[in-house]
C-alpha cells in the first residue's frame, strides 16, 4: 500500500468477498499497483452476522471439474475444502477470507475507513484516518449489510432489525416478522424451531414465487425445506399483507396490517425488509436507476465517474441482480481486465477465471431458464 504522492493503479474499498475477490483478480495482472482498505477486519460483515445465521448457498469442492465452489472468491480455493463445512456461519466464512488473503499475499490495510472520495482529473482521492490515498481507478466493494432498510410503518422504532443479534434471541409466545423473503423466513424458521408461534407478513408473498430459475427471485432450496418443516409444526403463519403500524400495549405489541387486521404479539416485531446499496462515501459519484440502485455501464463502472467501479451484490444490469457471491464474482476478472488494459498491462492470466466459470463478459447469457 502506497501513500501520496504515488498514485496507485487501483484502490479497492472493503475487504469482504467482493473486495478480496476483485483484489485477487487485480493481483493476476502483473505489474499493477493496488491495495485494499477495510474499516474493520477482513470479512467484517460476516463477523457481524448473528452467530445463528448461516449461508444459503452451499459450498462443495467441485473445482477440479470446472464447478468452482459457489462461495469461492478465487478459482483455486474452496470454503468447503478449507473449512469442511457446506453451510458456513459468518465467522467461518471470515476465516476462509483471511486464509485466502494470507495465502495470496493480498495487500489489505484494515482498521482504515474511507470517509470521503473526490474524483480528480487523474483518478480519485480517498480520505482515510491514515491520510489521503490516490488511485487512477477505484473499486467500491463496501457491501450493503451496513444499510438495512427499515420498514415504512408508523412505530418502526419499536421493531428489531433482523441483522441485529437481539432479533435472534429466544422469543416465547407469539412473534411477528415483517418481510417474507430469505432473511425474513430464515429468522422466522429459527424462532419456530425453538418453539415460538410466528406470523410472517409480506404483501408481496415472496414465499409463493415459483416461476423462473433465478435464485434471486425464488427461495433457495434450503429455505424451502425449512419453510415446509416450520409450516408442519402449525406454529408458522404466512399472511399476504404489509404491516401498517406498530404500537405498544403494556407488555404486548400490536401490529396493524394494511388489510385492516391486527396482530397481537409478545415481543418486539422483527424487520427483515431488505438492504440498500450501501454506497457510503461514493454515493454522490453514482447516478441512480429508477429503482434506486446504482446506474452502471456495461463494465460495472459509474456512469458519472469514469474509473469508479462497483463490485458486489448491488450490481444490477437491466433485470439481472448479482446478489449472490457466485453471481457477482463473475465480474471480478472483468473489472480487473479493464483496469489492467488501461494501465497497458498483459491481462492474459485472467482467462483462468473464465476457465473456472468465474468470468462473464456477455451479460445477455445470464437469463437462462432450467427445463426441469
Ligand atoms: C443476511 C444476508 C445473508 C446472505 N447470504 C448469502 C449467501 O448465503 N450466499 C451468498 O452468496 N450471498 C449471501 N448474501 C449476499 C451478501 O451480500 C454477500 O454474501 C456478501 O456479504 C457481499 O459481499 P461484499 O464484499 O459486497 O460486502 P461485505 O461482505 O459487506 O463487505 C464489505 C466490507 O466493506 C467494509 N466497508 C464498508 N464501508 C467501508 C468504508 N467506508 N471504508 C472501508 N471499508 C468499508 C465493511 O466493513 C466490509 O468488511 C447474504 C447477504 C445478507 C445480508
Amino acid at each position: 500500500m502506497s501513500t501520496p504522492p504515488q498514485i496507485l493503479d487501483a484502490l479497492v474499498i472493503g475487504a469482504g468477498p467482493a473486495g478480496i475477490g476483485t483484489a485477487l483478480a487485480l493481483a493476476a495482472v502483473e505489474g499493477l499497483t493496488f491495495g485494499v482498505i477495510e474499516r474493520g477486519q477482513i470479512g467484517q460483515t460476516f463477523l457481524d452476522w448473528p452467530t445463528e445465521q448461516t449461508f444459503l448457498t452451499p459450498s462443495f469442492t467441485g473445482n477440479g471439474f470446472g464447478a468452482t465452489d459457489l462461495n469461492a472468491v478465487h478459482p483455486e480455493t474452496s470454503p468447503a475444502f478449507s473449512l469442511g463445512v457446506d453451510y458456513q456461519t459468518g465467522g467461518q466464512y471470515a476465516k476462509y477470507l483471511r486464509s485466502v488473503v494470507k495465502h495470496f499475499g493480498v495487500p489489505v490495510l484494515d482498521g482504515t475507513e474511507a470517509t470521503a472520495v473526490t474524483a480528480r482529473e487523474d483518478g480519485f482521492e480517498v480520505q482515510c484516518a491514515r491520510g489521503p490515498v490516490l488511485a487512477r481507478s477505484l473499486v467500491w466493494a463496501g457491501g450493503e449489510f451496513h444499510q438495512p432498510l427499515e420498514p415504512r410503518v408508523a412505530g418502526t422504532g419499536l421493531a428489531d432489525l433482523a441483522r441485529a443479534p437481539e432479533a435472534w434471541e429466544p422469543r416465547t409466545g407469539r412473534a411477528l416478522v415483517m418481510g417474507g423473503y430469505e432473511s425474513g423466513l430464515d429468522i422466522a424458521c429459527h424462532h419456530v424451531e425453538r418453539g415460538a408461534h410466528v406470523t410472517v407478513v409480506d404483501g408481496s408473498t415472496p414465499w409463493d414465487a415459483g416461476t423462473g430459475s433465478d435464485p434471486s427471485f425464488r427461495l433457495a432450496p434450503r429455505s424451502r425445506v425449512r419453510l415446509s418443516a416450520a409450516l408442519e409444526t402449525g406454529r408458522l403463519t404466512l399472511i399476504g399483507a404489509h404491516a401498517g403500524s406498530i404500537k405498544r400495549d403494556g407488555d404486548e405489541f400490536v401490529v396493524r396490517l394494511d388489510d385492516g387486521n391486527r396482530i397481537r404479539i409478545d415481543s418486539r416485531p422483527i424487520a427483515a425488509t431488505g438492504y440498500g446499496p450501501g454506497l457510503g462515501p461514493v454515493e454522490g459519484l453514482f447516478a441512480q436507476r429508477a429503482d434506486g440502485w446504482p446506474d452502471l455501464d456495461k463494465d460495472d463502472q459509474s456512469t458519472l465517474a469514469s474509473g469508479l467501479f462497483l463490485s458486489g451484490p448491488a450490481i444490477r444490469h437491466g433485470g439481472l441482480k448479482f446478489c449472490f457471491i457466485y453471481k457477482f464474482r463473475q465480474r471480478f476478472a472483468h473489472i480487473a481486465r479493464i483496469i489492467g488494459e488501461r494501465a497497458g498491462k498483459d491481462v492474459g492470466a485472467l482467462e483462468a477465471w473464465r476457465a473456472a466459470g468465474m468470468l462473464t463478459d456477455d451479460l445477455s447469457c445470464c437469463g437462462v431458464e432450467c427445463a426441469c
